[in-house]
C-alpha cells in the first residue's frame, strides 16, 4: 500500500513536508528501496508522521532523557509521550539534547503527547474544555515546547466531558499549537459520538493493534472517515514483551509466541522486526519502546520487509479481540 494513499487522503502539494524535512513526493515513493526511518503516513494536508516513532510508556522521569536522546542518535524522528506517564520533563530534555547533539531542528523531529481525561469511577474529575486548554500548556511547558505535532485524548474515560474535551483539541489546533489532533483508545461508539454531534472528526486514533487485537470494524470505520491509525503495544506477543510490568497478558498467551518466531525466522527478522513490519506493511504507524540500544536499533531497521499476502492473510486467523496493554481492560470498551 502507497504511503501518501493511507486513509485516501489525498496529498495535493508536490512537495511534501516530512517531519520537517522537504522530500519531494518522488523520494516518498521510492517504494520498496526507501529507508523505514523516512517512511511516513499523512496526517493531514500539511503533516505527516514518521512510519516507527519511539514509544516511552514505562520509561521513568530520571531515564526519559538518556532514552529520548539514545533514540534520536539513532534515527528515530517521532517521540511518544503522555501527561500520564509523568516522563514529559526528561523527554523534553532529551529531545533536546538529541536535536543539539545531530545538528537537527526543531521541525525534524515530531512530538506526540496525551491529555489524561479524567475518569470519574477512579475519583477523578473529568477535564472540562478549559482545563484540557490548560493542561495542554502544562503539557508543553514540561516539554519545553511551544507546540507539538500530535495531541491526543489519551482515553475515552472523560464521560460527558468527552466531546468538550474534543472542542478543547479544536481550539488547541485553531490556535496554531498541534499540527494534528486526534484521540486514542476512542471505540466506534466514541467516534460516532462526535460526528453526531457536528464536530471536525479526529485525524488519528492511537490503539492497540497486533495479530491478538486487529480491530476490523473498527479500522474500517476510520478507513471511511480518513481517521489514521496509530498502533501502540506491537510487540505484544514476544515473550520478552513487560517482563514483571503492569499489563493483562495471560500465562496461556505466552505459549502462542512461537508462531512468531517462526515466521521471523522464515523472513531471516527478529520476532520485534517482523511484528513492526506487519503494521507499518498494514498502514500503522508503530512506536516501539525499548531501554536496550541493540534492540532501540533493531526496532528501526526492518527497511526491507516485506510479507506474503499468504503470510498477511494467515495472521488476520490470530485476532482473540480485545487489547492487553491496559492491566484494567482494554479502554475502547468504555462507556
Ligand atoms: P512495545 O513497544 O510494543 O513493547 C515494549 C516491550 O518490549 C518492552 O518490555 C521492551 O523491553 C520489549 N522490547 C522492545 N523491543 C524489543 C525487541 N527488539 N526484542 C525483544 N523485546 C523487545 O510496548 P508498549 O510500550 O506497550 O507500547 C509502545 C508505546 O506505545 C508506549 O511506549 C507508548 O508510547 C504507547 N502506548 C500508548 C498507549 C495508549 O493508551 N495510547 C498504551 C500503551 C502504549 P526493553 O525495554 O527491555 O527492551
Amino acid at each position: 500500500m502507497e504511503a501518501d494513499s493511507i486513509c485516501g487522503i489525498a496529498v495535493t502539494s508536490n512537495v511534501l513536508i516530512v517531519a520537517g524535512l522537504m522530500r519531494s513526493p518522488e523520494s516518498q515513493n521510492a517504494g520498496e528501496t526507501m529507508s523505514i526511518i523516512t517512511k511516513t503516513f499523512p496526517l493531514n494536508a500539511t503533516t505527516r508522521i514518521p512510519a516507527v516513532g519511539f514509544g516511552t510508556f514505562l520509561i521513568n522521569q530520571e531515564e526519559a532523557a538518556a532514552a529520548v536522546k539514545a533514540a534520536i542518535g539513532v534515527g528515530y524522528r517521532h517521540i511518544d509521550t503522555a501527561a500520564v506517564y509523568a516522563n514529559e520533563d526528561g523527554v523534553g530534555e532529551g529531545i533536546r539534547t538529541g536535536l543539539k547533539n545531530n545538528g537537527l531542528a526543531r521541525e525534524d523531529i515530531f512530538v506526540t503527547t496525551k491529555l489524561w481525561p479524567g475518569f470519574s469511577e477512579w475519583n477523578e474529575v473529568p477535564k472540562s474544555r478549559e482545563q484540557t486548554r490548560n493542561e495542554f500548556q502544562a503539557s508543553l511547558k514540561r516539554l519545553g515546547l511551544d507546540y507539538v505535532d500530535l495531541y491526543l485524548i489519551h482515553s475515552p474515560h472523560g464521560g460527558t466531558q468527552r466531546l468538550e474535551q474534543w472542542k478543547a483539541l479544536l481550539d488547541i489546533k485553531e490556535a496554531g499549537l498541534a499540527r494534528s489532533i486526534g484521540v486514542s483508545n476512542f471505540n466506534l461508539s466514541h467516534l460516532e459520538e462526535i460526528k453526531a454531534a457536528g464536530l471536525t472528526m479526529p485525524e488519528v486514533n492511537q490503539i492497540e493493534l497486533h495479530p491478538w487485537s486487529q480491530k476490523p470494524a473498527l479500522l474500517s470505520y476510520m478507513k471511511e472517515h480518513q481517521i489514521a491509525p496509530i498502533a501502540y503495544s506491537s510487540l505484544a506477543p514476544l515473550s520478552t514483551w513487560r517482563t514483571g510490568q503492569e499489563s493483562a497478558k495471560s500465562a496461556d498467551m505466552l505459549a502462542e509466541s512461537q508462531i512468531f518466531a517462526d515466521l521471523a525466522t522464515k523472513y531471516g527478522v527478529s520476532e520485534a522486526q517482523f511484528l513492526l513490519g506487519w503494521g507499518v506493511q498494514n498502514g500503522f504507524a508503530v512506536l516501539p519502546k525499548s531501554l536496550n540500544p541493540e534492540r532501540m536499533r533493531q526496532n528501526i531497521d526492518f527497511g526491507g520487509l516485506e510479507i506474503s499476502e499468504e503470510d498477511m492473510q494467515f495472521i488476520l486467523t490470530l485476532d482473540r479481540g480485545n487489547g492487553i496493554a491496559w492491566s484494567v481492560g482494554d479502554p475502547t470498551q468504555v462507556k
